[in-house]
């Protein structure tokens, strides 16, 4: 392994199960293409001979299973290889996955695909599982259905929301998942204890048209999903882990890097015989990401949901008068007086009540979403956002 690597055209020679780990340096982007062999990012092959431009302070492995020779152009913050990855057992849970699909498939009555949730704490590489799963899928044929439940990072929109989306092709290394018609709902803040009867109510409205589209479609029914969720793990976190696991039906839950949170969830759900539960090695590639990075990183992808990555789309500005337009917050609106309820009954804000906001300044540098509902009170009940 080596640090700081100079700027210069060099190459690195892979031997068969191992992988190249980079960071890209902070200020500029690196080029990075694959001489021969075969190589993949996450899941998905990287095309022989043809350069790829990576951001900087972008975080990703190169990983071949039979020997590859890269050539990259640029400098890094770090870069090294590593020969010693839990790549074999996510391949392995990969193919157990791939015989649930083709036994749906061929089921008379085509019958439901796995439904994976993949859990564990921040940095533990949920994501990139979830990617590469994802992409190994795609790659086979299959459509699974990917939905994201991390407000914090979400890699489907912006931040702040909750989303789906088949996936239909290998998930692209540098542009992420592309996005045609991705179902969100737009939760609005970055994490949900903020409002954590909202953050359930729309998880299960999520839930619930995945469902009925499931109902129609016996291609996405026998793919599957897998669904990534948020680092937190701990508390009211945990329950929100048991209520996806159970509004989504999952039944493989793949567990990353943690004992604890393996033998509980385990204890737990020992009384749903149709559910797995996994443990899984965590990558010593994921890179651990301060707070202070999270939060950069949360404003990088809100600045890229407008602008496109490489500043490849141009958001235009509508002009529309205060009074044609109704801004509503869900939650924390005034109480109910004390007056107003039964004796004894503590007023707590409804936290789904949806109350007008005031456009004042307040709302300088807020980020919003535009609702398909026709009336306030429809907001959080069956309405998806445009985007
Ligand atoms: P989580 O979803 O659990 O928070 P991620 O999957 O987002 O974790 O991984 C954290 C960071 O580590 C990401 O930037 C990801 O690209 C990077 N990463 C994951 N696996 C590797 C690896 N094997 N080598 C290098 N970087 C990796």
């Amino acid at each position: 392994g080596g640090a700081g690597t100079a700027s210069a055209t060099r190459q690195v020679k892979l031997e068969k199960e191992s992988e190249l780990r980079i960071e890209v340096a902070n200020d500029t982007p690196l080029r990075l293409r694959l001489l021969n062999g075969t190589a993949e990012i996450f899941g998905t092959e990287l095309p022989p001979q043809i350069w790829l431009t990576f951001p900087p302070h972008f975080k990703f492995a190169v990983f071949t299973w039979y020997g590859a020779t890269i050539e990259m152009d640029g400098s890094t913050e770090t870069d090294y290889t590593a020969d010693e990855t839990p790549m074999v057992s996510y391949v392995n849970v990969h193919a157990v996955l791939d015989g649930r699909r083709n036994q749906a498939k061929a089921s008379p009555e085509s019958s439901q695909g796995p439904r994976v949730i993949v859990v564990g704490p921040t940095d533990s590489g949920k994501s990139t599982l979830s990617r590469m799963l994802l992409s190994w899928a795609a790659k086979q044929g299959w459509k699974p259905t990917f939905v994201d439940l991390d407000i914090g990072q979400g890699s489907i929109t912006a931040p702040g929301c909750i989303a789906a989306t088949p996936i239909e092709l290998p998930i692209d290394p540098v542009e992420g998942i592309s996005l045609e018609m991705p179902l969100v709902y737009f939760y609005g803040h970055t994490t949900p204890s903020q409002n954590v009867d909202l953050y359930k109510a729309l998880v299960k409205e999520l839930a619930q048209i995945l469902e009925r589209q499931f109902t129609g479609n016996a291609e996405s029914r026998a793919s599957g999903m897998v669904i990534n969720t948020m680092g937190w793990i701990e508390g009211v976190g945990y329950e929100l882990l048991l209520h996806a696991i159970d509004t989504f039906n999952a039944n493989v839950v793949l567990v990353l890097g943690q004992e604890k949170l393996f033998s509980m969830l385990r204890d737990v759900l020992k009384s749903k015989p149709n559910v797995d539960v996994l443990k899984l090695q965590k990558s010593g590639g994921v890179v651990s990401r301060s707070s202070k990075f999270r939060q950069k990183s949360r404003s990088y992808r809100i600045r890229e949901y407008f602008y496109g990555i490489a500043n490849d789309l141009s958001p235009h500005s509508n002009i529309a008068n205060f009074s044609d337009l109704f801004v509503y917050r869900i939650g924390g609106g005034p109480q109910a007086p004390r007056s107003a309820l039964p004796i004894g009954a503590d007023p707590v804000a409804n936290p789904l009540r949806v109350a007008p906001v005031n456009i004042d300044r307040d709302l300088l540098h807020v980020v919003l979403a535009v609702s398909y509902a026709q009336e306030p009170d429809q907001i959080v009940s069956r309405t998806s956002i445009k985007r």
